[in-house]
């Protein structure tokens, strides 16, 4: 297995000012809207459409590194800097903020409120289109991916192909018990009870003749099984690739891809099976169902036998169908005799008394 990173570039990150609750780009050290610095423990949040960095000079910024905090004064400073902007303090006391962490690439696009005015914007705009007022943060947002919260840029990746948000297999899964609901009530409860008269039974029976044949698998996936033989297996490699945003503690974020291979097996070999060479069918239209038996040759063995079952019913010029579970309730049908019959929401036959 072999694995690469190869960088795509940087995006720009924002940051939300605690004090103004107004949103700010990454980079900037104080809040554009009321001018209060940023705070050290503050979350850089990916934007509403991130476009790569284009600038070969803010890329350059962006690939620097984690931003430091000043010891003495607590300024934000570059990963470049070695003294301090603002008090000229050794940055070697400084605190590098926090990076590596694996980002949601690009915020959804959502309508936000403007606090000031009421307007809708969209979320891609930092400043209200109608009174130009700093636009919150769409609510409900994680900034960071939930499966490597707080893992290292070089932690294992696990790889999934396709995911599915929580919420779709949630959904999903409560839109298949409705419908298997809804389904077993129309198949099961009764809503209907008619008096009808058996016009024609009839039954089929059938009994398998197995002998062990040679049978052929090709381009199977996975190991073959342990008792095959004439093996011949061939490895298919396919390229697997994922797009992670690494915050960098700087306002900025890497955009990574990350490609391995993966081998999958396929192989194609023949196993000795029990096999179903003939079947031998009877059937009739009287109560007393029986079973062909044929006589077997050395290495031979009968298998499963089958038994269907069906009583035809005649009410007011309707036909209704009706399979027994067992020989012995089939044989009280006689033709002609009478039964009530509790019919589902389809029409189909529940039970009969
Ligand atoms: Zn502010
Ligand atoms: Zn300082
Ligand atoms: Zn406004």
């Amino acid at each position: 297995m072999s694995t690469s990173k190869q960088s795509k570039g940087f995006i720009q990150l924002e940051w939300v000012c605690p004090n103004c609750n107004s949103r700010n780009p990454g980079p900037k050290k104080t809040c554009e809207s009321c001018g209060a610095p940023q705070p050290e423990n503050v979350q850089f949040y990916a934007p509403a459409e991130a476009k790569l960095i284009q600038d070969e000079n803010v890329a350059r910024t962006a690939k620097a590194g984690a931003d430091i905090h000043c010891g003495f004064c607590g300024t934000r400073n570059p990963a470049t800097a070695t003294v301090c902007s603002q008090c000229g303090g050794d940055l070697k006391e400084g605190k590098a903020r926090q990076a590596g962490r694996e980002m949601q690439r690009e915020a959804p696009v959502v309508e936000v409120k403007c606090t000031n005015c009421g307007e809708m914007n969209p979320s891609t705009r930092r400043m209200c289109a109608k009174c130009g007022a700093p636009l919150p943060r769409a609510a409900g947002e994680s900034p960071v991916m939930q499966k490597n919260a707080g893992g290292g840029a070089d932690a294992a990746p696990s790889v999934t192909k396709r995911k599915f948000p929580t919420w779709a297999i949630v959904g999903g899964v409560v839109a298949c018990l409705a419908v298997i609901c809804i389904g077993a009530y129309m198949l099961f409860a009764p809503s209907k009870t008619v008096t009808a008269t058996v016009s024609e039974v009839y039954w089929q029976t059938s009994v398998p003749v197995q002998e062990v044949r040679a049978v052929d698998y090709s381009n199977e996936e996975g190991s073959p099984p342990a008792d095959a033989y004439n093996v011949s297996c061939r490895d298919d490699v396919e390229q697997v690739c994922e797009q992670k945003t690494i915050d960098q503690g700087n306002g900025y974020a890497e955009v990574v891809e990350e490609c391995h291979d993966e081998t999958t097996q396929y192989c194609s070999y023949t196993v000795d099976e029990w096999t179903t060479i003939q079947t031998y069918t009877l059937e009739g239209y009287d109560l007393f169902p029986v079973y062909s038996e044929p006589s077997l040759f050395s290495g031979q063995r009968l298998g499963e036998a089958t038994l269907t079952l069906d009583v035809h019913f005649t009410s007011g010029g309707e036909e209704y169908l009706y399979h027994p579970d067992s020989a012995a309730e089939y044989q009280a049908f006689s033709p002609g005799s009478t039964w009530t019959l509790h019919l589902n929401a389809l029409g189909g036959v529940v039970s009969v008394e």
